[in-house]
């Protein structure tokens, strides 16, 4: 059961996924935790700041470093207090690691992280060198926050958790989840706008309709991503039958 706790100045973009669809499951059943701290909060001045120019000049501001590291201490002792391990910390960046589903299949199994997110032109570098275990980029981009990358995390890890999608299955078979792109879906009516569904998927043959769909993940794959079709084969990860 992860516990992840976010350090970000707008805690309020994490109330909706606590409220709305998949994920709230995954926090009414308990099987996800998430807490969030606010650097504002732990600040000692009359205008709780948490930014100030950035040395060398320049636009824009930068976090400060001691909000911040107050905060974590904050969460890493309310997580010893709940009988936790110190959790890695992870800092959302546009010069991290790109998020992909391995990383998340790996959150979703551990007791969670504390996830930074970052405002303004960034973070204080000593906070991120004393503290960051790992960056975490949420593509080649940039947003104006890391609270929307820390969304995506949760929101992925949430749906892995047990009992939080309605099929036990669906999770395996999405796309990344054995190293593929998913198939296409259909469902009623058979015919709209002229476009029929496949007969296959009409047939009831459970066998037949298993090997169209491996054989729509394999052909979409390489179509779109055959960096992962080369990743699956170095593996040993394709059969006979995938390689045909
Ligand atoms: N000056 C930074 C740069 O050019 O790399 C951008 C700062 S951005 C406006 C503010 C914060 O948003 C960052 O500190 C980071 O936490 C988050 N962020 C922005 N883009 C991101 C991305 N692609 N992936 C993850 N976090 C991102």
């Amino acid at each position: 059961m992860p516990r992840f706790d976010v350090l970000t100045l707008f805690g309020a973009y994490f109330e909706p996924l606590k409220t709305e669809g998949i994920c709230r499951r995954a926090y009414d059943s308990g099987a996800m935790r998430v807490q969030t701290w606010n650097p504002r909060d732990f600040t000692s001045d009359a205008h709780q700041t948490v930014d100030d120019r950035p040395y060398g000049g320049g636009p824009g501001m930068v976090m400060l470093s001691e909000p911040l590291e107050q905060a974590l201490r904050a969460a890493q002792a309310s997580r010893q207090t709940a009988g936790l391990d110190p959790a890695p910390v992870l800092l959302f960046s546009p010069a991290g690691t790109p998020l992909d589903q391995r990383h998340v299949a790996r959150w979703a199994q551990s007791p969670g992280a504390v996830l930074v997110c970052g405002r303004y032109e960034g973070i204080d570098q000593r906070f991120i060198d004393r503290h960051v275990d790992a960056e975490i980029s949420l593509g080649d981009y940039v947003l104006s926050g890391g609270e929307i990358a820390a969304m995506a995390l949760l929101d992925a890890v949430a749906r892995l958790q047990p009992g939080v999608l309605g099929c036990a299955d669906s999770a395996q078979q999405d796309s990344f989840s054995d190293g593929l792109l998913d198939c296409p879906h259909y469902t009623r009516p058979p015919s709209y706008a002229g476009l029929q569904v496949p007969e296959v998927l009409l047939s009831g043959d459970h066998a037949r309709i298993a090997r169209w769909r491996r054989d729509r993940m394999l052909e979409l794959t390489q179509r779109r991503r055959p960096d992962l079709i080369a990743a699956m084969r170095n593996q040993g990860r394709l059969s006979a039958r995938d390689e045909d």
